[in-house]
């Protein structure tokens, strides 16, 4: 078996209104609020709200171009995608790609803080839009787990 996903590193809610939505998030459904950032590679404003080794985060588009934007323009808000944490997201989507599964990105793309993710698309995946995640802190644990 392929022990390679470890985790699930966050659960992705699309938003047009971030500042409604955590009224309900934060303030009525209690979760704590780590921080709010500015993603400019995603032109979004993402609110990141811990929960256990997870996280929940709200993605409200900054402009109308984006697929969050569009997928909200057809959907209304709800829940985007999952992130599965992965330790090698090279070997993850070479397995998936012999696998005949449809990868969005067909590779890599890096966050500004050096974390490394790519998209399955959903018609792969029984209807859910799964993030590949691969975390710098993943590779430090890694590293430092031996
Ligand atoms: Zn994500």
């Amino acid at each position: 078996m392929d022990n390679n996903a470890t985790s699930l590193n966050h659960i992705a809610i699309a938003v047009t209104d971030l500042d409604a939505a955590l009224v309900f998030y934060r303030d009525v459904l209690g979760l704590r609020l780590d921080r709010v950032e500015e993603v400019k590679e995603e032109k979004s404003r993402v609110a990141f709200l811990p929960l256990g080794n997870s996280e929940i985060e709200l993605v409200q588009p900054t402009a109308d171009d984006t697929g969050v934007a569009k997928w909200l323009a057809r959907h209304g808000p709800g829940m985007h995608h999952v992130a599965i944490q992965v330790k090698d997201i090279v070997a993850a989507m070479e397995r998936l790609k012999s696998n005949q599964v449809e990868l969005i990105n067909l590779e890599p793309r890096r966050k500004s803080d050096g974390t490394l993710y790519a998209f399955i698309h959903p018609r792969s995946a029984f209807g859910v839009l799964i993030e590949l995640y691969q975390s710098p802190i993943s590779n430090l644990s890694v590293q430092g787990g031996l």
